[in-house]
Parts: structure tokens; C-alpha cells; sequence
């Protein structure tokens, strides 16, 4: 069985814990899209680790670890992840790259920089990783592929010609130091003499995997509403964030996906620039900002402090849909308890039209909360561990939601542990 664990919302919505809590019954843990560019919070018996790139099945002895081929790769940030787990007393992970993977170039990351340098205030508050740049280089075929790096013949000749188209943005449009073919072929030739032991064709991998029934899972990275095709384009990332891209970014069938478990956090957070319709400000923000996640809502990647705001009924109704969801898992729910009462974004006014359909971001930017109120339930719920236990204001709160995103809550986490978590 492939199940895939994916965001609903603008991502931070706690899928790291999910996958980590999951992965104690699978055997293989794929990542399938995105690179170094968002970050999971894990919290285990090892200690508390933000991981990019390593898929947060790390952490047990059983599991094998891939890197598929829709992943943006980039080798130093995986080894330093490898390195940084560890030697914190985790087991050496078993991990495999797909030979299609693409690798994030050191000029990518400095591309990035230049170009949000150029935007200045106009900026779509990128992480500099590269990713963008990354994936306009997959998608205009001017990438290199893990496989190339064998190839050294390939590799003389493609370094010459890259250098000579990045060289002329370099120079005319961010006048910025030109990149030599030799530096280049370094940088390339380190990448390989890192990455030999762990290449292989992990589709075909993934397939026997499939056939011998083996239970994998697919992590997915940042949330449905930063999908570039289904997202508010254009404050969205560069790779599909949705459970289909699954199949396409791990080289499997599509239809072998069974589970879709949607990851859909009790409140509002976003990073970056973008419309955030239930979006709060002032002291109330600062609140939920300081009380949120596990220690604050500040980025995993950046450290930057996260937007925050009410639940979003639209945006998360259209996020699981956009997904495909099976299951939804209802995380940092514990985080609410301080509050008297907890407003809801229930619908959209548009320019005096209440709509529950999730826009296209014209008109999202033009969009204003329309607010119900619950009743809070004042206590802290981390602990409990069955249903019934929770506060009834609690679960009403939940059965609101699931309600209004017409999508089953199967589970609900109250604490950032691995243990924190109640099946319905
Ligand atoms: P991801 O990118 O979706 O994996 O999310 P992040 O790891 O960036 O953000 C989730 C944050 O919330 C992390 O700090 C987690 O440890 C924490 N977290 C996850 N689930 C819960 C929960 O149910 N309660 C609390 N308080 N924190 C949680």
C-alpha cells in the first residue's frame, strides 16, 4: 500500500510529526518533490531535528529512505543532514537518490539571491535555495541529472555550454562575478564522488517494493495552496505540491497511491508574501504566533516569523480537495486551548458576495473573512488519548471543521510527540 502524507494548507502544518508517526509501520519513506527550501520539525526520542531534505522516516532502524527523482537535490545540505542526525546518535540511515534526480547548483542558490535582490521590495520572499532557478532549469532540459554525473565526456561539454548561458545574465542582467567551466566541473565532480554509493533507478525499485506488498509511504512538502498550478500563483513554489505529483516525482502509478492523508493544521500560518485572508495582526497575532507550533510559529528554514490566523474553512475545503483526500489529520489543535473563543473563517466576501469556493488569487486578493465564532475550551488538551477524553468545546470545534471541509478528520494531534495523537 502507498500512502501519501500532504499538506491542505500554505505548509508548516505539522506533516513531519505525521510522517515520523507513520513511518514506525512502513518500510520505505519517499520524498517526491521540492528541495532544501522548507523544513520538518521532528520531535522523537533522539532529540528535536529541522530537516530538509532527508525524509522524516530517518529516524527508524527499518526504514529505507529515497530521494526521488521530482526532488530538487542538493548534495551538501543531504550530507550535512546525514552527518547532523548521526552524530546525535540516530543509526546511519539507509538512503537511496533516483539517478533522474536533478541537483541544485551552487549557481542556483546564487541566482536565487541575485534575482530577489533585483525585485527588492517586489520580492516573492524566497529561501534562496535555488529551487526556482532549479526548476526553470529542469523544465527548459539545461539541468543535470544525477545519471550525467558518470558521464564524464557529457559533463565537459555541457559545462561549457551552461557557463556560457548563465554567463550572459551574469554579466548584462546582475552584473554580478561569471562562473568558469573548470569551477563547474569541481563542483560537479564533488557531487559525484558524494552521491556514488546511494544512486540507483528507484522506480524500478519502488515498483518490486510495490509488488512484494511493502508499505511506503510519499512525503509531500509545503502545502496545496503553494502548488504552482492550484495554488495562488504566483507566491506559490516551483514544484507540485499535490498527492498526484506523488506518483510522478517517486516513478510510480498513480493508482497504486490507496491512502491520501492531508495534513491540515487548527489554525492559520503561512510564510512569505501572498493573500492570507483570515490573517491576524497586532496582539492577538503575537499571541498565537508565540504560543503556536512547538516553541513558536517561526520558520524551520528561515527562522522568520510565520503570518498567522484563524482556521480557514475555504482554503482548507478546496486544499483537501485539491488533494484528493482519504483522511485528514487535524494537528496543533493543543495550541488553542488559551482561547475564550475561537473565530472561523466560514466563507469569503468578495466585493459583497459571499462565496465558500476558494478563488483564483485576482480575486483573493480582494477577499474578506467572513468569521463565525466556537466556543473555546480553556484547558490544555496534550495527553489525552482518546476521543471521547477531549473537551466537549473540543470536539465540537473538530466536528465544525470536518463538517465544513466535507473531508473525514480521522486523526488529531495535540502535542508535537510522536505519541500525541488520537485515531477516530
Ligand atoms: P511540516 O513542514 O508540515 O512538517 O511542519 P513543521 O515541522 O514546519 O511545523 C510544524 C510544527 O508544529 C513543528 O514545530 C512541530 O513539532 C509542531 N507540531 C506538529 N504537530 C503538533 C501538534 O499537534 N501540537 C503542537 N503543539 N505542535 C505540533
Amino acid at each position: 500500500m502507498v500512502k501519501a502524507v500532504v499538506g491542505a494548507n500554505w505548509g508548516d502544518e505539522g506533516k513531519g510529526k505525521i510522517t515520523d508517526m507513520l513511518a514506525k509501520e512502513a518500510d520505505i519513506i519517499v520524498r517526491f518533490q521540492g528541495g532544501a527550501n522548507a523544513g520538518h520539525t521532528i520531535v522523537n526520542d533522539y532529540g528535536k531535528f529541522a530537516l530538509h531534505t532527508l525524509p522524516s522516516g530517518v529516524f527508524y532502524g527499518h526504514t529505507t529512505s529515497i530521494i526521488g527523482n521530482g526532488v530538487a537535490l542538493n548534495i551538501p545540505v543531504l550530507f550535512g543532514e546525514i552527518q547532523s542526525v548521526v552524530e546525535r546518535g540516530v543509526p546511519k540511515p539507509k538512503i537511496l537518490v533516483s539517478d533522474r534526480a536533478q541537483m541544485v547548483m551552487s549557481y542556483h542558490i546564487r541566482f536565487d539571491e541575485y534575482e530577489e535582490e533585483r525585485l527588492a521590495g517586489k520580492s516573492f520572499g524566497s529561501t534562496k535555495s535555488g529551487i526556482a532557478p532549479f526548476y526553470s532549469d529542469k523544465y527548459a532540459k539545461i539541468g543535470f541529472q544525477v545519471s550525467e554525473l558518470f558521464d564524464e565526456e557529457l559533463l565537459q561539454e555541457k559545462a561549457v555550454r551552461i557557463c556560457a548561458q548563465k554567463n550572459v545574465l551574469l554579466e548584462h542582467l546582475y552584473h554580478k562575478p561569471l562562473i568558469e567551466p573548470e569551477e563547474l566541473l569541481a563542483e560537479l565532480h564533488g557531487y559525484r564522488d558524494m552521491i556514488a554509493p546511494y544512486v540507483c533507478d528507484t522506480s524500478a525499485y519502488l515498483c518490486e517494493a510495490i509488488k512484494a506488498g511493502k508499505q511506503i509511504l510519499l512525503e509531500g512538502q509545503l502545502g496545496s495552496l503553494k502548488d504552482p498550478d492550484h495554488g495562488i500563483y504566483p507566491m506559490v513554489t516551483s514544484s507540485s505540491t499535490l498527492a498526484a505529483y506523488g506518483a510522478i516525482g517517486a516513478g510510480i502509478a498513480p493508482y497504486e497511491i490507496g491512502k491520501i492523508i492531508t495534513v491540515c493544521k487548527a489554525y492559520s500560518s503561512a510564510v512569505g508574501a501572498g493573500a492570507f485572508v483570515s490573517e491576524l495582526s497586532g496582539d492577538a497575532a503575537e499571541e498565537l504566533r508565540r504560543r503556536g507550533g512547538d516553541g513558536g510559529e517561526y520558520g524551520a528554514t528561515t527562522g522568520r516569523p510565520r503570518r498567522v490566523g484563524w482556521f480557514d474553512c475555504v482554503a482548507s475545503r478546496y486544499g483537501c480537495r485539491i488533494q484528493g483526500t482519504t483522511d485528514v489529520a487535524f494537528t496543533v489543535l493543543d495550541v488553542l486551548g488559551y482561547l475564550d473563543e475561537i473565530p472561523v473563517c466560514v466563507a469569503y466576501d468578495i466585493d459583497g458576495e459571499i462565496t465558500t469556493d476558494f478563488p483564483t488569487t485576482v480575486k483573493l486578493e480582494k477577499a474578506k473573512p467572513v468569521l463565525e465564532t466556537m466556543p473555546g475550551w480553556k484547558c490544555d488538551i496534550r495527553g489525552i488519548r482518546s476521543y471521547r477524553e477531549l473537551p466537549e468545546n473540543c470536539r465540537r470545534y473538530i466536528e465544525f471543521v470536518e463538517e465544513k471541509i466535507g473531508f473525514p478528520i480521522t486523526m488529531v494531534s495535540n502535542g508535537p510527540g510522536r505519541e500525541d495523537i488520537i485515531y477516530r
